[in-house]
């Protein structure tokens, strides 16, 4: 009997590779009738490119997407607070990449249809529950649209990668209530344009409470033209917004005027967001950890496990991650139960700090520094505001929670 993953996204489709690299055989189920290339920009930081580059999907990556080479802060006047590289450009062995998901799903896809085999994935499978007992576990399935059942599947044990709405982390925890609102909406979108900065960097910009931008190429000569593809997310405090469709689309005039004056020497953001070719809207959500992951022969595996608010450009890594330790627990040939158990050791507690770092000090905590000292005014100097010590504290602090601190040359 083999292993049963439930989600052909970033996580179920990694954790399917590496699996397969282990001599592990496994079935990917996934609810949507064909995987479209839905969704906007990712960012896959060194920790994560280190698990696909030894999946062999380094050269793939590099050509779809842009290696960011530096971050960069400006409050909402435009004015530079910081910049520090990133990347190989900050000396890591691995690259940061920043991809279309559409794009880094297709490429897991293409790796999995290869070495693991179009047979080996099932699409219109919706998961609705599980049974378990000593050999095994039976998972029951619907049609895509919801009104059939499905033959039921066997094996040796289940790997719930089915996303922030996971009907199997519900199985686990019937008690737990719905996603937690941050109280900050997003409004995301791409846009075809010249390169800005570097062409490589990712920028954040003003702040949460009147709006807040991040910006970065995902793409590079789009259509074979010198333009590229950039990804823009606009974030806004919003009491209110609890419609959580990855898919649902956004109005410019619901977020516009937060950035209205935003023209700068580096960027008219105005006019970048006029020329939007679409524009999603989603809220900025997560869950507090959980307790536990593993029961029996089940186990949960990246947003199923941990959703996160997005605002440290970690949640397809720690799914990534997530992927390779489970795959290096079952490997070990011991009883599942057991792996199962030693992976949850090994993730729930890193993953949880991410969560809660997310919430109270990801990178952009360097806005919100700035933004609280100078009363959201102008400064003449930044030094005047802040450090560059406290600045980089507040970024390898991140970095350390994360898991992607640079060890010390
Ligand atoms: C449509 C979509 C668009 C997204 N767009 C973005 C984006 O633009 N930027 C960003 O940062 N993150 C986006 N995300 C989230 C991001 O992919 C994840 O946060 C991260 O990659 C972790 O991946 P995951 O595999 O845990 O979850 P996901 O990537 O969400 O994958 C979950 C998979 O499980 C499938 N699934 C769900 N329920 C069931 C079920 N009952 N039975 C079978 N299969 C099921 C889903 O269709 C999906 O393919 C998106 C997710 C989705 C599903």
């Amino acid at each position: 009997m083999d292993v049963i993953i439930v989600g052909a996204g970033v996580g179920g489709l990694t954790l399917a590779l590496a699996l397969r690299q282990a001599g592990i055989p496994c079935r990917v189920f996934e609810a949507a009738e064909t995987l479209r290339p839905v969704g906007v920009g990712i960012n896959i930081l060194p920790h994560a490119a280190r698990v696909l580059s030894e999946l062999g999907l380094e050269a793939g990556l590099s050509s779809a997407a842009i290696a960011t080479r530096e971050a960069v802060f400006f409050n909402r006047f435009g004015q530079l607070i910081y910049r520090e590289p990133l990347g190989r450009h900050a000396g890591y062995e691995f690259p940061q990449f920043s991809i279309h998901r559409g794009d880094l799903q297709q490429i897991l896809l293409n790796a999995f249809l290869e070495r693991v085999g179009p047979d080996r994935l099932h699409t219109a499978h919706r998961c609705t529950g599980f049974e378990q007992d000593e050999t095994g576990v039976t998972v029951c399935f619907y049609d895509a649209a919801g009104t059939s059942t499905l033959p039921p599947q066997r094996g040796r044990l289940l790997v719930a990668c089915d996303g922030l709405h996971s009907v199997v982390r519900k199985q686990l925890h019937p008690e737990e209530g719905e996603p937690r609102y941050s109280g900050v909406n997003m409004w995301r979108g791409t846009t075809r344009r010249t390169p800005i900065l570097t062409g490589a960097s990712m920028i954040r910009a003003g702040w949460l409470t009147g709006g807040k931008m991040v910006i970065y190429p995902i793409r590079d000569r789009v259509d074979g033209t010198d333009l590229q593809l950039v990804n823009w997310v606009a974030e806004i405090e919003t009491p209110n917004n609890m419609q959580r469709d990855w898919n649902r689309p956004g109005q410019l005039a619901d977020f516009f005027p937060a950035f209205a004056d935003w023209h700068f020497d580096w960027l008219d953001v105005p006019a970048f967001l006029r020329a939007a070719d679409a524009i999603l809207e989603f809220p900025m959500i997560d869950q507090d950890p959980l307790p536990w992951w593993s029961r029996g022969r089940v186990t949960l595996l990246g947003d199923a496990a941990h959703p996160m608010v997005p605002r440290g450009s970690n949640g397809a890594g720690q799914a990534i991650l997530d992927a390779r330790a489970l795959t290096d627990c079952l490997a070990t040939g011991g009883k599942v139960v057991e792996a199962l158990l030693a992976y949850e050791a090994l993730r729930l507690q890193a993953t949880a700090n991410v969560v809660l770092a997310n919430r109270r000090n990801p990178p952009d905590a360097i806005l919100r520094e700035v933004f609280e000292r100078t009363g959201d005014r102008p400064f003449a100097q930044i030094d005047d505001v802040i450090s560059e010590q406290e600045i980089r504290a507040l970024s390898d602090g991140y970095k350390r929670v994360a898991g992607y601190a640079r060890p010390a040359p």
